[in-house]
């Protein structure tokens, strides 16, 4: 198929129901990009822009298609006001960026009038979204201002954290992570900081990542075992957090697995859909990974709303352990994958959100306002 024809918006494979798709074009800033709105029912589409030197326009509006979609189920499941959106720039993030580009960007962004928030994701950084907020208050992920709320990391970390406590209590039937021993693949933002919480809870650790410096400080500051960056997935664990790597569980890692829990931070960890029942027919249970990762989008909601609340925050980070915990035992009453149970739980709760706002019972702008459902 040509490129052209994979532009058909409506019968793209992964269009779903999308509210709106904007393509943005400045000729005087070379700006191509395109905002996909997947649903705003729970509040306004929230979610990064990414920069990317894409293969060609098709890529980048499946880019933009997969991911908003991606940032709703998220948001819908973190028990935020927030929709989901994602913007992608088509452009090399090292040669392609300019002041002007991130302006003109942000000119797009502030003519959808708040439908659309942004941040920052791959390819773009604080600084250049500093810019874009010169046209926009529209912005979230600001190092400055009254509300920015600083680095995700920690709270992703500690929702992770609580998540793995969940599939814990569910799988092994205990209480706490001491003795028990966790595998951590990827020490970086994330997972130093989810290490540091598993230690403190006396959990022991296995751990990898390319970087040897960090696994050496690991070995030092918590008495890690280390291994190979091929051996971690498959290391003899009570649990195994990825914190790395997207599409690491497949046809062929999967029934390698020797723990019989995997939960961690990474996005995007089955490489097919499909590869969620094949976890549950290996008797390993997967806590989905936008539902376990979402600790650093509820610190970035608080800040969307303008008076960063920490205790607010840290009561929806606490909370992802009753959400998995509540996709644990559905996925088992319905003799279904989690990863399925999650996306079917966040499609009811955007659906009832519509039906609420089509009835027009509820007030949707917000990011902290509890949802219906
Ligand atoms: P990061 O880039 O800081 O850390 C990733 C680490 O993985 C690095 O230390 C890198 O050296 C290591 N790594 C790369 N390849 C590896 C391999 N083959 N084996 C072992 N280690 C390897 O990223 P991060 O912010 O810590 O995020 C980690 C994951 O969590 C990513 O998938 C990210 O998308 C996801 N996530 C992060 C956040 C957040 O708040 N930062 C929120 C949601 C999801």
């Amino acid at each position: 198929m040509s490129d052209t024809s994979n532009m058909d918006v409506f019968n793209h494979e992964a269009f779903s129901g999308h509210e709106q798709v904007v393509f943005c074009q400045d000729e005087t800033t070379g700006l191509k990009a395109i905002i996909a709105i997947h649903s705003t029912a729970l509040g306004p589409a929230a979610g990064g822009c990414r920069m990317w030197h894409y293969r060609d326009n098709s890529s980048a509006l499946n880019d933009a298609l997969r991911l908003s979609k991606g940032m709703s189920y998220k948001n819908a499941m973190a028990g935020l006001s927030l929709g989901g959106g994602k913007a992608v720039i088509i452009g090399d993030a090292k040669t392609g960026k300019s002041e002007e580009l991130f302006r003109s960007f942000g000119r797009f962004v502030n003519g959808l009038g708040g439908q659309y928030i942004t941040a920052e994701d791959v390819g773009i950084s604080v600084s250049d979204m500093e810019v874009v907020s010169q046209e926009t208050p529209h912005v979230a992920g600001l190092n400055s201002g009254l509300a920015a709320s600083g680095d995700p990391s920690p709270f992703t970390a500690r929702g992770t954290f609580n998540g793995i406590r969940a599939a814990v209590k569910h799988q092994l039937g205990k209480d706490s992570v001491a003795g028990l021993t966790v595998a951590v693949q990827g020490l970086g933002h994330v997972g130093w900081h989810l290490c540091k919480e598993l230690h403190t809870a006396g959990a022991r650790l296995i751990v990898a990542d390319i970087n040897e410096d960090a696994v050496r400080h690991a070995v030092k500051e918590f008495g890690a075992k280390a291994v190979s960056c091929d051996e971690i997935l498959f290391a003899e664990a009570d649990v195994v957090a990825p914190c790395a790597l997207g599409a690491i569980l497949n046809e062929t890692s999967i029934p390698k697995l020797k723990t019989t829990i995997i939960a961690g931070a990474a996005n995007n960890q089955l490489e097919k859909d499909t590869d969620g029942m094949l976890l549950r027919d290996h008797k390993i249970l997967y806590a989905p990974d936008y539902v376990i990762n979402a600790g650093g989008i509820i610190n970035v909601a608080a800040e969307i709303d303008g008076k960063y609340d920490r205790k607010w925050v840290d009561q929806k980070v606490a909370a992802i352990y009753d959400v998995l915990l509540d996709i644990f035992k559905r996925a088992d009453r319905e003799q279904d994958a989690t990863s399925t149970i999650s996306d079917l739980i966040a499609q009811e709760k955007i659906a009832q959100a519509s039906q609420a706002g089509r009835s027009g019972k509820t007030e949707r702008s917000g990011a902290k306002k509890d949802i219906v459902a």
